[in-house]
């Protein structure tokens, strides 16, 4: 048997799609070619691509006012795209960043390299939230707070911190708080098509496929059609939206094989039933992994209870000096890279589509089978 994969990317793929590409490898739909081998232009491929976007857009049901894009450079590399081409909008040079991890951080670290970036909110430091003692970057900062620019280009949010766990999906209607016409961008990358997306409220979702998606490789960006062709006159002519937009996701060659992995990975989620369907099994496996976490006194979640991840479960052992033995004992059992971010320190179980509830429920009864061994 294959071992449960807890990665937090690149994390596992669902097997029969794994399989489906092996045996399509030297041989596509009798095309005789891999393909990696094939022309990106040949019908072939034309077909491959053509599907995933439609694919996505019927998943996500993204609104016929958004364009869909496959690039290339990862979130890290959109952390700059978006500054670049959207910036400069209003030739104000302004953006505002929601922080509440590592990962939105960095986007606004990035961000200060092209305009005027300012802090709207910031989980970063201690509170109490409901009457809960929270730690940094273990709560989401409150929108009625942020603190917004009304000539802002954008404001930009990390709806899943990959390393935190924390996951915000309240996202507010900026009007509403005082920032009217500015588009909310978001950082979705480790929970896309996890759940559904309510696009009424954004201009511009991002994300790696790496987590949640596909193999490393492309980036996925769903953005609102007229917040296109705005880029600074130095944005690199690969990363300016219209390019992509105008081309298809095909200014120039394209991560073949790693949309082409990405849209077997779509497929297998139609077939399963889509977002909606793969969300309950999603709050199942959340809920079985936290509950036993909550009611025992040997493991710790450290997360407000109002924004813990659905797929990224950071815990801890109350005696830290177990960590190497746990790690050690969990990957003989065939659960493998539960170790958390060294940020964090303490454990990471990352539970995205690919994992099913199979899987989490082995993880528990691991953790059961060690606290009665070493509590
Ligand atoms: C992994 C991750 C990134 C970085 O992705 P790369 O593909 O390595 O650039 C950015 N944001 C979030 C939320 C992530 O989980």
């Amino acid at each position: 048997m294959r071992p449960w994969n807890f990665s937090a990317g690149p994390s596992a793929l669902p097997l029969p799609v794994l399989e489906q590409a092996a045996q399509e490898m030297t041989d596509w739909h009798g095309s005789g070619l891999s393909v990696m081998e094939m022309s990106h232009r040949g019908k072939h491929f034309l077909q491959i691509i053509n599907e995933a976007h439609d694919d996505l857009r019927e998943l996500l049901s993204v609104p016929d006012d958004f364009e869909i894009l496959f690039m290339q450079g990862g979130a890290t590399a959109e952390n700059a795209i978006i500054p670049l081409n959207l910036i400069g909008r209003q030739g104000l040079g302004k953006a505002d960043y929601v922080l509440s991890g590592i990962w939105s951080e960095k986007s606004c670290k990035e961000a200060r390299r092209y305009g005027d970036v300012a802090v709207a909110g910031s989980s970063g430091c201690a509170s109490v939230i409901n009457g809960l003692s929270q730690a940094a970057f273990t709560w989401f900062p409150e929108p009625a707070q942020w603190q917004l620019r009304d000539d802002a280009a954008y404001v930009h949010l990390c709806s899943n911190e990959t390393i935190g766990g924390v996951e915000f999906v309240n996202w507010p209607d900026l009007n509403a708080l005082g920032a009217k016409g500015v588009p909310l961008v978001v950082d979705a990358s480790s929970h896309i098509l996890s759940r559904p997306i309510d696009f009424s409220n954004v201009g511009l979702v991002y994300a790696g496929a790496q987590k949640n998606a596909g193999p490393a490789g492309v980036t996925l960006v769903m953005i609102r059609k007229d917040l296109i062709g705005h880029a600074l006159p130095h944005c690199p002519s690969a990363f300016d939206y219209a390019n992509v937009a105008a081309s298809g996701s095909m200014f120039n060659t394209p991560p073949t094989y790693a949309i082409y992995v990405m849209g077997l990975v779509f497929k297998w989620l139609k077939q399963h039933g889509g977002v909606a369907a793969i969300e309950q099994v999603n709050i199942q496996k959340a809920n079985a992994l936290y509950d036993y976490i909550d009611a025992s006194g040997f493991y710790e979640n450290r997360v407000h209870p109002s924004v813990r991840s659905r797929m990224n479960v950071p815990f801890f052992l109350a005696n830290e000096a177990l960590n190497t033995t746990f790690l050690a004992e969990s990957e003989q059992a065939g659960l493998f890279q539960l170790k958390g971010h060294k940020s964090v320190g303490g454990m990471r179980a990352s539970i995205y589509n690919a994992m099913p509830l199979e899987g989490v429920q082995a993880l528990v009864s691991f953790m059961q089978e060690f606290e009665r061994r070493h509590g």
